[in-house]
Parts: structure tokens; sequence; C-alpha cells
């Protein structure tokens, strides 16, 4: 019988997705168009069906890997009688390779004959938390170290424009929408007076507190901070172009840095739409963290966790709120019931949710921003806004750092494949963070950073986390991990799941914040948990303990026989398991089966 080695078939031109889940494992009988992996790219997931029938004998990929058209993802044994297709070609014996798949097509790398100013075991390309928890790291296994870093900070986007700014305004958002809250228990107090200046002045704080530790770091680990735009000049030399100021402005002064390994944390950038207009009403996610003041009409393009967290901030402060989004339903990734709680918490903030619906027009004019729209709920009038932020995602700065010269491969949306070791296709060069695929969270950044240095060092270190956590920092918050519902679904996996209703918390019926619950996801089975979700007030702390259980292979029993503190929101994450397991005595009986 034939061994068949079955393709990714035409996937619209793109190249280097992400494989977010693979549905067969060796000895699996597969009928045609039964699906093999799932693949998501920055729009869409999709299952890729198998062409040819057939026992799976050998799965040459995995959950992490990228894949493009023609990559093989199974090799079968036909049964006997089917005949593989024309494009499924016949393999002698199964092949493994550790090598990264290079999808995208290596470069030659360019050779540099001058003399280098500085020499380091590893330089770290970017000082966001990637590249920096990389360096530290890599100083901490006695490695000479340098991070480059155009501004003059270091943390990048995480620390300086993304999470922990935005979470410095949430926070007070939050104790603002808390307080009112508290009119229902008889405790009023009159509206707040918002000074915003002070505001803004308390974010820059918290980032230069935190960016000043950074600092203080690096140096207590002698990790050299080199400032500058960099570019690889060969696979063994960087050129450093000083920049100086609050931004990236260059100085003329340029040195070379020598290394003899690379760690590539170079980061993403905001995806630009074509079709919108410079203004200064039209901000992105770091033109709406610099606050410049609360519009009274504001709209946001793209319904993800940056869009609405950033509404969140902007509506407490007093901004109306519509939102256009393309898919069918915000905050995408997460549960529809996870979600619905936070809808129905916020509806109040918006005039118009638009999903399904498309930004087709956006014009500035001197009383306001006009937007056209096309799609399901779209207004049929241009809608008139005081500001507008664009929040429809980012994009790797892959193409913006020379990588060419090193010969390392670059996919043309400017991402860089790494295999599990964090190593692109230049043996000596990793990259980590969003410069090599979704999802684009610090968390993630960090942990490859940490596998990157150990493997400079010489160990044998893999990224190999079962789980990535998401969490909205919206109110409630939103959390989610592993396997949720809608992939079980979409992907066919037989699961059980239990949920712990906040309704029955005395921690949250006594914070006056019961709207939320806790849901545990395990794969029907093993009994073993593979997924999780929480919606309610600090859901983002909570995770975590859902993550561990994930990666420890714990099933029901182990989690509901873990004794949590009383009376705390986390042990709702001990109750939804002594639901599965039928025992939870915090709730009415429940009806024998
Ligand atoms: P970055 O943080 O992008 O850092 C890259 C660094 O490289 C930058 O400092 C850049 O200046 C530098 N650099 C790039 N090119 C060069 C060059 N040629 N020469 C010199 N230096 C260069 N993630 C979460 O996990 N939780 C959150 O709550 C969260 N909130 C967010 C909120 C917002 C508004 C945004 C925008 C993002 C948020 N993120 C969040 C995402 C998170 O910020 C990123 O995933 C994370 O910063 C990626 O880290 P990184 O090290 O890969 O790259």
């Amino acid at each position: 019988m034939a061994l068949i080695e079955l393709k990714v078939p035409d996937i619209g031109g793109h190249d280097n997705v992400d494989i977010i889940d693979v549905a067969v494992k060796v000895g699996d009988t597969v009928a045609v168009d039964d699906t093999l992996i799932t693949l998501e790219t920055d729009k869409a997931t999709m299952d890729v069906p198998a062409e040819s029938a057939g026992v799976v004998k050998e799965v040459k990929v995995a959950v992490g890997d990228k894949i493009s058209e023609g990559g093989v993802i199974v090799v079968v044994e036909a049964a006997a009688g089917d005949a593989p297709k024309a494009e499924a070609a016949p393999v002698a014996a199964p092949a493994t390779t550790e090598a990264p798949k290079a999808a995208a097509a290596a470069p030659q790398a360019a050779s540099f004959a001058g003399s280098a100013d500085a020499e380091y075991d590893v330089v770290v390309l970017g000082g966001g938390p990637g590249g920096y928890s990389a360096a530290f790291a890599a100083a901490d296994q006695g490695l000479k170290t340098a991070i480059i870093e155009r501004y003059a900070t270091l943390g990048g986007v995480c620390l300086n424009v993304g999470c922990i700014p935005s979470k410095a305004l949430l926070h007070n958002a939050a104790v603002i929408d808390e307080v009112k809250h508290l009119a229902a228990n008889g405790i009023k107090f009159a509206e707040p007076e918002i000074d915003i200046d002070m505001l803004r002045g308390y974010k820059e704080k918290v980032i230069g507190k935190l960016t000043g530790g950074l600092a203080g770091m690096a140096k207590a680990r002698k990790v050299d901070v080199i400032r500058g735009n960099a570019q690889f000049v060969s696979a063994n030399h960087f050129e450093v172009a000083e920049t100086t100021g609050t931004g990236s402005e260059e100085t003329g002064n340029k040195k070379t840095v020598a290394f003899k390994n690379a760690i590539i944390a170079a980061g993403s950038r905001v995806t630009k739409l074509p079709f919108i207009p410079e203004d200064p009403r039209i901000v992105d996610s770091t033109g709406a963290l610099e606050l410049k003041g609360v519009p009274e009409k504001m709209l946001i393009i793209g319904g993800g966790i940056i869009g609405l967290e950033m509404g969140t901030v902007y509506s407490t402060l007093g901004a109306r709120l519509d939102v256009v989004e393309m898919m069918d339903g915000l905050m995408q990734g997460a549960d529809r019931d996870l979600v619905k709680v936070w809808q129905k918490m916020n509806e109040y903030r918006f005039d118009n949710i638009m999903l399904n619906t498309k930004t087709v027009g956006v014009e500035a004019k001197e009383d306001g921003i006009y937007v056209t729209f096309e799609g399901a709920k779209a207004p049929t009038e241009p809608q008139r806004y005081d500001l507008v932020l664009v929040a429809a995602g980012r994009q790797p700065n892959g193409l913006l750092i020379g990588a060419d010269k090193a010969g390392v491969a670059v996919t043309e949306r400017g991402f860089i494949e790494v295999d599990k070791q964090q190593r692109t296709n230049v043996p000596h060069i990793y990259a980590i963070g969003d410069i090599v695929g979704q999802p684009m969270l610090a968390h993630k950044a960090v942990h490859e950073g940490h596998v990157a240095a150990e493997n400079c060092a010489g160990h044998k270190a893999f990224f190999d986390a079962r789980v990535i956590p998401g969490v909205a920092y919206t109110d409630p918050e939103v959390a989610w991990v592993g396997v949720t519902e809608e992939i079980a679904k979409r992907d066919g996996i037989k699961i059980t799941k239990s949920v712990f209703p906040w309704a029955a918390s005395g921690r949250a019926i006594a914070n006056g914040r019961d709207e939320g619950f806790t849901k545990l996801i395990f794969d029907a089975e093993t009994g073993l948990i593979i997924g999780g979700g929480i919606v309610g007030t600090h859901a983002g702390d909570m995770i975590g303990e859902i993550c561990l259980a994930i990666e420890m292979g714990c099933d029901a029993e182990d989690i509901g026989k873990t004794i949590h503190p009383h009376p705390t929101l986390g042990e709702s994450i001990g109750m939804a398991a002594e639901v599965a397991l039928g025992v939870c005595t915090d709730l009415p009986p429940m009806r024998k089966k």
C-alpha cells in the first residue's frame, strides 16, 4: 500500500501560517475531508481537510509550527483501493528533521570586512519585554551581552506604549466605575473632576518607574544598552546609527557591533489602513494613550482587546463610543458566553456596535472626522466623530532590520520563522516576540526570550508551552486559555465543561460584582483539563491557575481537591472543578443523571 504525503493546498496566498491545532495523530484513520490541522492567520482560522483517505503513519507538524502552501502535514498509508490524488507524492520512508522549515526564501548573507567597535557573546536587537528578558537571562548565564534599542528607554511597546500605560489608565477608569456601583449600597460620590494632565502625568510616572527599574537591572547585570537604530550588515555584525532625544532621531554617529549570537526582538508596529488620512483626530493606540483630551464622540475601528480597553478608558472619562468590527463579534478568540457578560455590562458605553461591518471611507473635515461604513449594521450616511481610534492590528518589523544581510529569512509580511529553540534559519541568530508570530503578547515574548538566551549559553531549551492565555483588561475582565468551546466545536474535540456562576460566590456577592462566571473545559476522553475561561473582576489575575493546571496535566479532582482560600474569587476555579465532579456544595444539588 502506498504512502501518501498530504499537503497544504492553496490557502489564498498566505505564507507561513500558524498551526493552532493538529487534529490527527499517528494511527488515526482519516477519511477524505476530515480536518488534519487548523491554521490561523491574523484575519481568520481555517481547517485543512485530508485530500486522501488512509491511516496516519507520520505527523510532520506540531501546534506552533508555521506552514505554507505545499507543506507536508501528514504521511498516510492509503487504504486498499484508494487511488492517491495526482498531487499526492508517494514517499519511501518517513523523514524526521529538527531544522526550521524555511518557507520564506533564505537570502545569501553579506560579508563584512571592517573592524568592530565592540564585540559580545550575545547582542539583542530591541529592548521590549522579549528583548530585555532575553538579554538579562543571557547575562545571568555569564554571557557578555548588549541590547540595542533605538528609543531612550527599555521596555519596548509593552512598557512605553502598550500593556503598562493602558493598564495605568484602566486602573483609574475601573476605580471611577467601581465607586459608581457603591451608590446602590448607600455610598454616593459626586461626579469625578478629571484633571487630564495629572492623569497623563500618573501614567508617565508609572512608565518611568518601570523603565527606570529596567535600566538599573541592566546595569546591575553589566548588560550594555547601546542606543541607536540597528541594521544587520553581516551574519555577525550590526551597524548602529546612534539616536537621541525622546524619539529615534539619528545623530549621524555610527558604530559596528560584532556578535557571536544575536537575538532579534524588534517587535511590531501598528498596521496602517491605506485609506485613512493623516489628522490629529485620527490616532492609533499610541496616540490614544497620549490622552490629549476626551472627545464627545469616538469611533473605534477594530473590536479587539486593544480597541476595547482604550474605549473603556475614554468612555469612563466621558466619551460616547461607536465600534466597527468586520467579524461577527467583539473580542474574537474568547468564547461568546464570556463576551456576552462583558457586553451586557458595557452596552451603556456604546451608541452603535457595528458587527460584520467594514470601514470604507474616512474624511477629515473641519467639524470632525466623517466615516463611511458598509455592512450589516452600517448607517447609510457617513458618521461624524471627534476622535477615531484605529485598532486594526499590528505588523511585525522583520523587513526593517536588514535581516537579508545576515542571511535570515523573513516572510513577505515581515515575520521571522523560528524553530522550537527560537532559532532562525541561521543557527546562531534567534528571534522572539511579536516578530515571530501570533499571539502578539508580552508574556509569550518573555518566555521565548528565556529559551533563546539559554540556547545561546549552549543549553538545549525549547519553547514547549501548551497554552498561552489571553486577557482583555476591560470591566469586567475576560480571560481565557487553551481549548475554548468554539475551538472544540470547530475541531470536533469532545469536551465536557463545568461552570461555576459567581452569583453563588460569597466574595463576588460581597464585592457587589457577581455577574461573572468561571468555566473549565476537560477532554471528554482523558478527563484532563484543556481549557478555561473567566469573566469577572480580576479574571486576568486568576487565569494563571488554569494555565498551570493545563501545563501540569490536572484533572477535575486535582483542582477541586486543592484547598483554595475562602472567600476569594479564585475559589471559583476549585468550585467549577467540583461542579465537574458533581460534588459542589456551594450550588443547589445537581440533578442525578
Ligand atoms: P516590542 O515590545 O515591540 O519591542 C521591540 C523593541 O525593538 C522596541 O523598543 C523598538 O524600539 C526596538 N526596535 C525595533 N527595531 C529596531 C531597530 N532597527 N533598532 C533598534 N531598536 C529597534 N501584551 C500583553 O501581553 N498584555 C497586554 O495587556 C498588552 N497590552 C497592549 C496594549 C497595547 C495598546 C499594545 C499596542 C500592545 C499590548 N500588548 C499587550 C502587546 C505587547 O505590547 C507586545 O506583545 C510586546 O511588547 C512584544 O514584545 P517584543 O519584545 O516582541 O517587542
